[in-house]
């Protein structure tokens, strides 16, 4: 209140002060309380024309935008400037410190891998992140405001929208949307808002599938000799079989057996390769070393059936896991043994490649592969001709296990092949895992067991 006493004391003194003045000047010409009364009247007047005068300019200042400060006068209406300006700068700096956290907000959400949507109670969207705008297939700026089933039209969509239970997460399949597989989550806040989340789940979709197909196939190819097993046991259990009978059963149980083992020491092999670290790149492994064993196995594989040589045009050593190299290249070899006919050739060569990388090439004079199954040579169980593979020994993990190899090892496994005129397996390694060793190369070999 002490500008109000001020101000106060103002107006008495500019009273007094003018009733004086008023006397002094006036009592000569007029009765002195006439000459006073206008003296006081003066004062006043004065008072309140500056009184206007400065209230005029405080009032243009709020009138504008106040970027400006406000007119920095004297006294109360000084003050009130003062105090008005004060005010606002105050609000805007808070309004600012507002703007600043939501934008801080809103990009953290934008930066979520995950799809985050605002709905008001009518359905309307009334935010999203961009996640949630291509997961929706929307523009989050054109469709702000748009109810969101005019939008999203998966029936699945709309239905669980409007059945109000969000307890478990929609899961939108690719083929209601043209595109990946969604999780859908929703829920409920404010007055009938609705906050949705969605996740891709195309990759978990298929891993899956994968797996539920992996169990399949596992079980397929283990069922097979199961029962014929069991059938042999059966019969050695209920008939009475002569030597020669019980020797045959024998041995086709232990057929079965053996095919048996070959599969659980592939998957074996498939799910260490899957679940240990990538083969460090300081461990050499001598390539010359290597081809020596692949060409022993390929000769006691093929008991003389087959030519088989073993080039290698440069002396070299691979950076990786010597089993790995082995059961990568020997897959090839096994493969190209038993693929091809009698009588047909089987060469395996080493070369460095002009930018340092290496290649073995194990190709054979077999039967080739048609285009179309090339893509999907190495998926696991994938085979051309499932009886001649099984016959052969075959699981239908062997390309997938070297496909696995070449890849930890940060190369490729590349095929050609074409149908009467045989098939080549490209094993490729970069040049980062590739050096010179100081050996002799192995030589050109062409053997004929
Ligand atoms: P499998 O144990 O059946 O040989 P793989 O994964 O090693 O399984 O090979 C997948 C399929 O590719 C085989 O079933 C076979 O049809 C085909 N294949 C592989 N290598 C050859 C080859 N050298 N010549 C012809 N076909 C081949």
């Amino acid at each position: 209140m002490s500008w109000f006493f001020a101000r106060l004391v103002l107006i008495i003194v500019a009273l007094a002060a003018g009733s004086l003045v008023g006397w002094w000047a006036g009592h000569e010409f007029a009765t002195p309380l006439v000459a006073e009364l206008l003296g006081a009247g003066t004062a006043v007047g004065l008072l309140t024309l500056f009184d206007s005068l400065r209230a005029h300019r405080l009032m243009e200042w709020l009138r504008g935008s106040q970027q400006q400060a406000a007119p920095r006068d004297r006294g109360f209406w000084g003050e009130i400037g003062y105090r008005v300006e004060r005010a606002l700068r105050q609000r805007e700096h808070a309004l600012a410190r507002e703007r600043l956290w939501l934008g801080q907000f809103l990009s953290a959400i934008e930066a979520s891998p995950n799809g985050v949507l605002i709905l008001d109670a009518n359905d309307q969207i009334q935010w999203c992140n961009h996640v949630a705008a291509d997961h929706f297939s929307l523009d989050p700026h054109r469709d702000l405001q748009q109810r969101i089933t005019n939008l999203v039209r998966a029936p699945t969509f709309v239905a669980y929208l409007q059945a109000a239970d969000y307890q478990e997460p929609l899961l939108l399949a690719g083929s209601s949307r043209g595109r990946g597989s969604l999780s859908v989550v929703v829920r409920s806040y404010g007055e009938g808002r609705k906050l949705i989340l969605t996740v891709d789940v195309t990759e978990r979709e298929r891993a899956d599938s994968m797996r539920r197909d992996f169990v399949a196939n596992v079980s397929h190819e283990i069922r097979t000799p199961l029962t014929v097993l069991a059938g042999f046991i059966e019969t050695m259990d209920s008939l009475p079989l002569t030597e020669v009978e019980r020797r045959r059963v024998l041995s086709l149980m232990q057929q079965q057996t053996q095919r048996m083992q070959t599969l659980v020491a592939d998957l074996l092999t498939l799910a260490q390769l899957e679940g240990s670290p990538r083969p460090t790149s300081d461990r050499w492994v001598s390539l010359d070393g290597l081809l020596q064993r692949i060409r022993s196995d390929a000769l006691a594989l093929s008991h003389g059936r087959h030519r088989v040589t073993v080039v290698a045009d440069t002396l070299a050593e691979l950076a990786g896991v010597e089993g790995e190299l082995l059961s990568g290249i020997g897959n090839l070899v096994s493969n190209a043994v038993r693929y091809t006919p009698e009588g047909g050739g089987i060469d395996v060569h080493w070369r460095l490649l002009a930018d340092g990388s290496g290649e073995l090439c194990v190709a054979d004079t077999g039967p080739g592969i048609a285009r179309e199954h090339l893509p999907r040579l190495t998926e696991r169980f994938y085979r051309v001709d499932g009886s001649r593979s099984r016959e052969s020994g075959g699981t239908g993990l062997g390309l997938s296990i070297v496909k696995h190899v070449a890849q930890r090892h940060g190369g490729a496994l590349l095929i050609e092949s074409e149908v009467g005129k045989g098939s080549r397996f490209k094993l490729q390694f970069p040049a980062a895992r590739v050096r010179a060793a100081t050996a002799e190369p192995v030589s050109a070999e062409h053997l004929k067991a």
